[in-house]
C-alpha cells in the first residue's frame, strides 16, 4: 500500500486503522505527511477498505510476486491459488461428511501471527520443517501448500521468505502415536519465532468419547481449551463411523 504524498495532508486520521502499525508521520517538502514502511506492510487492504482518507491519497498498484503472497495470507478480498485438481482442504465442521480425518489421527493447526504483530515467512518455515521433520502431513490443499517448492518436506519458495504476513495458518495431520513427540518439537521451535501462536488439534471422537489428543498435548505441557464442532444440517454422516 502507498500514500500519495502530493495529495495527503497529514491529518493522521488513517493511523489507527493500519493493522500492524506501518503508517507514520514523515517530513517532506518541509510539510508532514504520512508514509507506509513498505517491510511492515502486509497488504491486508485495511486502510484503503476503511475509505478514512478523505485526500483519497491511499492507493493499491498491482501486486506482483512475490509481494502478492503478502495480500494473498492478509487480504480477505485476495486468495492464494490451489493448484489445479486438488480440492481445497474443507472446514472441519464437515468431517462427518467426508472422513478426513479418521479415529486414529490428529488434525494440527498452527496459527502464527495476529493483527498488530504479524509474522515473517522466514519464521513460518522454521515451523514448517519441524512439522514436516517430526512426520506432519501438511494438507495439499490448504494455503500454505501454495507456497512450498516441496510440500512433503514442507520448505517454501525461497522467493517468498523475505516476505511478511498478517496470519498464517499451517495444516496437517499425523497419526496420534507420533503426536506427543511432534507437539514437543512444535513448542521448542516456538521459542525461536518472533510472533505469536495458537496451536489446535482436531480430533474424531473415538467410540468411548475420548478426544485421544487431549491426554497427549496435556502431557506435552500445552494447556487445553476443548471445544466441539457438531454436524448440524451439513448432511447425512458416514455410514458405520460412531
Ligand atoms: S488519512 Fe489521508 S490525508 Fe490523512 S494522513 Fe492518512 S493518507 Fe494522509
Ligand atoms: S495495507 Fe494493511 S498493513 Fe498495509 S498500510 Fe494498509 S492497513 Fe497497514
Amino acid at each position: 500500500m502507498f500514500i500519495d504524498k502530493e495529495k495527503c495532508i497529514g491529518c493522521r486520521a488513517c493511523h489507527p486503522y493500519c493493522t500492524v502499525g506501518a503508517i507514520s508521520s514523515v517530513k517532506w517538502n518541509d510539510r508532514t505527511k504520512s508514509e507506509v514502511n513498505q517491510d511492515e506492510c502486509v497488504e491486508c487492504g485495511a486502510c484503503l477498505r476503511s475509505t478514512i482518507c478523505r485526500q483519497s491519497a491511499i492507493f493499491m498498484p498491482e501486486l506482483e510476486w512475490p509481494r502478492l503472497v503478502r495480500a494473498q495470507f492478509g487480504n480477505p478480498y485476495i486468495h492464494p491459488k490451489i493448484k489445479d485438481g486438488v480440492p481445497p482442504t474443507p472446514e472441519i465442521k464437515t468431517n462427518d461428511l467426508n472422513g478426513r480425518i479418521p479415529v486414529g489421527v490428529t488434525e494440527v493447526v498452527v496459527e502464527m501471527g495476529r493483527p498488530g504483530v504479524s509474522t515473517s515467512f522466514r519464521d513460518v518455515q522454521k515451523v514448517c520443517s519441524v512439522m514436516a521433520e517430526t512426520g506432519i502431513a501438511l494438507h495439499p490443499g490448504s494455503a500454505i501448500a501454495t507456497i512450498m517448492e516441496d510440500l512433503a518436506a514442507a520448505r517454501i519458495r525461497e522467493d517468498v521468505l523475505g516476505e511478511r504476513a498478517l496470519n498464517v495458518m499451517i495444516v496437517g495431520c499425523i497419526d496420534n502415536v507420533r503426536l506427543f513427540h511432534a507437539l514437543e518439537a512444535i513448542k521448542r521451535v516456538s521459542k525461536e519465532i518472533d510472533t505469536v501462536f495458537s496451536l489446535s488439534l482436531v480430533n474424531r471422537l473415538a467410540k468411548d468419547n475420548i478426544a485421544q489428543a487431549l491426554p497427549i498435548a496435556s502431557s506435552a505441557g500445552f494447556s487445553i481449551m476443548p471445544h466441539a464442532k457438531t454436524n448440524v444440517g451439513l448432511g447425512r454422516r458416514i455410514e458405520g463411523e460412531n
